[in-house]
């Protein structure tokens, strides 16, 4: 054998680089199911489904165009398996089928990089790494652009490749639509009378691959969390193109308003839930952001869905892989404001009677999703007031959301959603009272709390640890000048003396006594 290609499960991308010179009478291709991947975090069965399913998917394609495989599939009982990470079957498979070398694409997790250099080195074996083509910007890109920068800022690293790729740019080179975001029109509120016009999810009922997939995951990840009962996520590269299709007919032009709203049993409203077909590189992120500018320029969608839209990908996405890259294997370690606590056991069953929370869980349990809203400015923001460690959230988020890559998750968790990187990431951190939630969804008026009220039995547990947050950081804060405000709401908020230390009492026995405060029996 001249080449095995190893591909990973989320690598499945027949244009990659790992296939360029790929000739079938000398090189083959490797793939592994392990259970190092599945439960180095505690994995939601979903996500476990996705992509074993999807890489069983991948496979028979390649093995259709007549590519020679060497794939381990998970057996049902561990005792069978075969090894638990991909260096130990690796390593069996060197043995016996002795390449001359082995090809990887640059992976998205820097443990699971280490750990196959580290394999390649003890056994001698040539590794060639490959860049991976499916990112606009490359990792020697972003460095040059982060280079002598003491704080990388998304909206200009986003400019830059808007101009650089010509996305929405005017002929006279303004950006389309005359401004570069549309931030005040992402923000409206839904309401009921919207709810008829929130399009019918895209859905791919499971074909004989994936319910064997799922009847295997259902028997050994059986104490795994959430479930398997309303899996239909596209696990081929066809299926992902008709949910993109899907979306930038019936989703995209709704987007942009609503981007940010959140509403009871609506886990979808017009999000494209296209990020896990992303992630695994079953779909390109140029088809993505081609189809919504060329819905732009067909009048089909208006400038603020799509300016949204591909700021998500062109930008964000971008930005937070430049970053993963660029600052690891520190960056994993990052808790800038000393963070300790572990997160309380509702993130992971959802009993709570924090409504939002409850609501949000409820989208994560069964669908392994929640949009990007939920995921920031209720999970994430609870863990950030409550004072969890930063990286716990980063672990959980892994392990519950079908789309969480390691360098996805960690800069968006840790960095965006916890502050743990000092501001790397984020210019200030993302905290709020429930107003905020009380604004933006319709969650508050179900909820046993009152999201005015900071103190007391009723008070919002997120009004009360708001202010217990800032009252506490203030060190950390204070030179933050998008903190300002904030800071001076706090000094007011503490000239009733008495009123502040209930706020501080109340935020303390949340803290010491979560489980009997919040968790509904
Ligand atoms: Fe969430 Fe507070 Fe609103 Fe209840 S009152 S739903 S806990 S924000």
């Amino acid at each position: 054998m001249r080449n095995l290609v190893l591909v990973l499960g989320d690598q499945l991308n027949q244009d990659s680089a790992a296939f360029d010179g790929f000739d079938q009478r000398q090189d083959a291709v490797w793939m592994a199911e392990v259970a190092e991947e599945a439960t180095h975090v505690w994995c939601h069965k979903l996500r476990i489904a996705l992509f074993f399913s999807a890489m069983r998917h991948f496979r028979d394609e390649l093995a259709a165009r007549g590519c020679r495989i060497h794939y381990t599939e998970m057996p049902e009982r561990p005792e069978l398996d075969r090894g638990r990470d991909f260096a130990t079957v690796l390593h069996k498979d060197l043995l016996a089928l002795t390449p001359q070398k082995l090809i990887l694409v640059q992976p998205g997790d820097f443990r699971v990089l280490q750990s196959i250099r580290r394999l390649a080195t003890e056994m001698a074996a040539v590794l060639e790494l490959r860049p991976d083509r499916h990112f606009y910007c490359d990792t020697a890109e972003f460095a040059e652009y982060a280079a002598g920068k003491k704080q990388l800022i998304l909206e200009n690293f986003y400019r830059r490749l808007r101009k650089k790729h010509s996305l929405l740019i005017s002929a006279n080179g303004k950006p389309a639509g005359g401004a570069w975001n549309f931030d005040r029109q992402n923000r409206h509120r839904f309401s009921e009378k919207q709810l008829h016009a929130i399009p019918r999810p895209a859905s791919f009922l499971p074909d004989a691959i994936t319910r064997q997939v799922l009847e295997l995951v259902s028997k050994r990840f059986r104490d795994h969390p959430g479930s398997l009962e309303h899996f239909n996520l596209p696990v081929t590269r066809d299926q992902a193109l008709a949910m993109l299709s899907h979306f930038i007919e019936s989703g995209l032009p709704q987007f942009g308003p609503y981007q940010d709203a959140m509403w009871m049993d609506e886990p979808f409203l017009f999000h494209s839930r296209l990020s896990s077909s992303l992630n695994l590189k079953l779909i390109d992120p140029r088809e993505c952001v081609e189809a919504a500018v060329s819905a732009y320029a067909a009048g089909a969608a208006p400038i603020e869905s799509v300016e949204g839209f591909v700021r998500q990908i062109l930008g964000w996405r971008e930005f937070i892989r430049g970053v993963y890259w660029h600052f690891m294997p520190g960056y994993a370690d990052l808790n800038h404001l000393d963070h300790q606590l572990d997160l309380p056991s509702f993130y992971w069953d959802g009993r709570t009677n924090l409504h939002c929370f409850q609501q949000t869980l409820r989208h994560v349990l069964r669908h392994a999703y929640s949009h990007h809203i939920e995921r920031l400015m209720v999970v994430g923001l609870f863990s950030l007031l409550f004072g969890c460690h930063p990286k716990q959230f980063h672990e959980w988020h892994m392990a519950m959301y079908a789309d969480a890559i390691d360098w996805v998750s960690l800069p968006n968790t840790l960095g965006m959603s916890q502050y743990g990187d000092g501001g790397l990431v984020g210019t200030k951190p993302y905290c709020a009272t429930g107003n905020y939630i009380n604004r933006m969804s319709n969650y508050c008026g179900r909820c046993r709390y009152d999201h005015r009220q900071a103190a007391g039995d009723a008070a919002c547990p997120f009004t009360t640890l708001y202010w217990d947050f800032l009252d506490g950081r203030q060190e950390w804060l204070k030179n933050n000048r998008r903190m300002q405000i904030q800071l001076q709401n706090l000094a007011d908020k503490r000239h009733d003396a008495k009123a502040f230390l209930e706020i501080k009492r109340r935020a303390e026995q949340l803290r010491r006594n979560w489980s009997e405060i919040l968790v509904d029996d």
